[in-house]
């Protein structure tokens, strides 16, 4: 009845967090703005396991109702068909391979996606696109500050995206921390957002359903709860209780 509903309704989505392992003192502080952020738009934040084992992930992703792939270091070129060049500081391939699965589990269910920075390139590495391994010193700095945690550029989104319906407005300020970009778009994908500043993609997202990858840290952003954050643990809220019937 209409009381069962209300219910429902305020039951927190669960939100599994596809994160890297948090062996610093800097990762563990990178994750709890993740936490925090899910935890202000109204989610339940909940760490996935690092395992690549198909049951456990399977098992691991029924019990959510959304994911979020976190930030992380570069992705083994050789996933899309590049040898490494020195720039590049490689993720944990079990981690990688455990994320590539979570968004094929997700592709399937239809579960919302929110990809930042590393989970982005990771999404789009997963439907066949390519990286830029290193943006080169004219562009870098462009995009990550030594020592800060962001630097802070406007994104130019394109419209009649998705993504322009989720924000409201064709242009944003972002906080930024990348050294590689998306190069070739995966299958599937379309590019909704560029720098301010040249031609960097900065989002993509998947027609259709709720999947979108972020160059940028929403989580990092002064202004909490983010946007994107909220339209994102709602679209969980309203797909698991669309999946409960
Ligand atoms: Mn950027």
């Amino acid at each position: 009845m209409e009381r069962n509903r209300n219910e429902k309704a305020v039951r927190k989505p669960v939100i599994a967090l596809a994160a890297g392992v948090p062996d610093s003192e800097i990762r563990r502080r990178k994750l709890r703005m993740y936490v925090e952020a899910i935890e202000k738009a109204g989610g339940e934040p909940h760490t996935l396991p690092l395992s690549t084992d198909s049951e456990a992930l399977t098992k691991a992703m029924s019990d959510v109702d959304g994911l979020l792939i976190t930030g992380g270091r570069d992705i083994d070129p050789r996933m899309y068909g590049e040898e490494p060049d020195s720039a590049v500081e490689l993720e944990m391939q079990e981690r990688v391979d455990r994320d590539a699965a979570c968004i094929k589990l997700a592709k399937k269910s239809g579960m919302p996606v929110l990809a930042i920075c590393y989970g982005m390139q990771i999404l789009n590495v997963v439907e066949g696109g390519t990286l830029y391994q290193d943006m080169g010193p004219e562009i870098v700095p462009l995009h990550r500050e030594s020592g800060r945690d962001y630097i802070e550029h406007d994104v130019a989104i394109e419209s009649g995206t998705f993504l322009e319906r989720i924000v409201g407005s064709q242009r944003i300020r972002v906080r930024s921390s990348h050294h590689q970009a998306v190069k070739k778009v995966g299958t599937g994908l379309v590019v909704s957002a560029r720098c301010a500043r040249g031609e960097i993609i900065e989002a993509v997202e998947r027609e259709g359903a709720f999947c979108l990858g972020v160059q940028w840290h929403p989580e990092r952003h002064e202004r909490q709860p983010d946007p994107l954050i909220v339209a994102f643990v709602e679209a969980a809220s309203s797909w698991a209780r669309q999946r409960s019937g």
